[in-house]
């Protein structure tokens, strides 16, 4: 996967030219993570994904810019199209088709560059994003902006709390801005966006995730232990079921929040899950959470969600998905296959439930055979 990534592949190696390749990946890697190379695709997996019980279906179109802080360099398509395609364009016509499927996140090559510099992206952007933004608020439908490396993130945090300051009225978060529990820096920076949202009078909308790009960051941004990241994602997830973040629910009111927890550790999900039943069966106050796992990961967890009544339903669970050309995709199918090595306890259990599955179908097919 890592040398297919490479830019300029011979033919032999070009995944959307060579057609046993892509024929070969697109049955064992892109199907299990990617919801489809085309609109007619993505809105069949998203169909099938709904059928199943999730409530929505997250989508990322999956051109991507990642900057690795040991090269110093950028790599991904984005590069590739800033090479080819000069200044000035808006808005890929690829995102834009999205909205008219589900929410989206990404960005055209110029506005990786305004995010570099910390900036907010050129007007031309901005209008095309008060675009997205009124389409999705008439269609009810939700935008969930990612967290990308460290390069990138002043500027994308600028420009989500611009977009929520103007959109997320009401105490519904139509735009939601991730913050990755794995940064030291996270609670300044959350403690920042509350007083915004305080004084301004918005609602947050925090996607809370624990960070993804620990193998290319600055890894002393990082905390130092997996442990120290659990205690961080937990921390703030239970912080804000409870309205009680550092000053915030203390010695001053807690601000309007909207949560989603995008996470594949079952602890995590069934902690969040379990204090928010506790806190609204006790009539105290607490904030609305949703939760998101990527798709081809932690069904398990995913599903174990959906089998939880409470008094107003199931929780709401999502799947998040991308979708794109192969390869447009290998980067986001290389970096599932890298996050897949630090999820070996939980294929364990994952792996346990298939086969006791497995094990309750076979007996129950004998089952009926001996009866008919
Ligand atoms: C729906 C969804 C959306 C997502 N969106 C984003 C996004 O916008 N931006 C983004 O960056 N990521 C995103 N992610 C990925 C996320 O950040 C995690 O990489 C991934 O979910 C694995 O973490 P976990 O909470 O599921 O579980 P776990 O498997 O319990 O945790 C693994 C994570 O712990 C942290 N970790 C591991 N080892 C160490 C260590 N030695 N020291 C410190 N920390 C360590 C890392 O963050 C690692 O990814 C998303 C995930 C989901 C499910």
């Amino acid at each position: 996967m890592s040398v297919l990534t490479k830019p300029r592949q011979t033919l032999l190696l070009n995944v959307d030219r060579n057609r046993i390749l892509h024929g070969i990946l697109k049955k064992t890697f892109y199907e299990q993570f990617c919801a489809g190379e085309n609109g007619t695709e993505s809105k069949a997996t998203i169909r099938q994904l709904k059928d199943m019980g999730f409530r929505g279906v997250i989508m990322t179109y999956a051109k991507e810019t990642v900057f690795d802080h040991r090269t110093k360099t950028q790599h991904g398509l984005g590069v590739a199209a800033l090479e080819s395609k000069k200044k000035g364009e808006s808005l890929d016509p690829h995102i834009a088709q999205c909205v008219n499927v589900e929410a989206l996140t990404g960005a055209g090559p110029t506005v990786t560059e305004a995010f570099t510099a910390g900036e907010l992206p050129p007007q031309q952007m901005m209008d095309a994003l008060d675009d997205i933004c009124n389409k999705c608020r008439d269609r009810h439908v939700r935008i969930l902006v990612d967290a990308e490396s460290q390069h990138f993130q002043w500027g994308i945090q600028r420009l989500t709390l611009e977009l929520m300051r103007k959109y997320n009225r009401d105490g519904y978060a139509l735009i939601y801005n991730t913050y990755q529990a794995y940064l030291k820096s996270t609670p300044t920076i959350l403690a920042k966006h509350l007083a915004e949202s305080q004084k301004d009078g918005f609602t947050l909308g925090l996607k809370l995730v624990r960070g993804a790009y620990i193998a290319s960051d600055e890894r002393c941004l990082i905390h130092d232990t997996k442990e120290a990241t659990d205690d961080a994602y937990n921390g703030i997830a239970q912080g804000a079921l409870k309205q009680r973040i550092g000053d915030f629910g203390d010695s001053t009111a807690f601000p309007s929040v909207n949560l989603f927890l995008a996470t594949h550790n079952k602890q995590s999900v069934m902690a969040a899950h379990q204090l928010q039943k506790h806190r609204l069966a006790a009539g105290l106050p607490t904030v609305p959470v949703r939760f998101a796992q990527l798709h081809g990961m932690s069904d398990e967890v995913s599903f174990s969600l959906l089998q939880l009544k409470d008094h107003d339903g199931s929780p709401e669970v999502y799947k998040c998905s991308t979708w794109g050309g192969m390869g447009e995709c290998l980067a986001y199918l290389l970096r599932r296959a890298i996050e897949n090595r630090d999820a070996v306890s939980r294929t364990g259990d994952e792996y346990r439930a298939l086969k006791s599955e497995v094990v309750r179908r076979v007996k129950a097919l004998f089952a009926f055979s001996a009866s008919t």
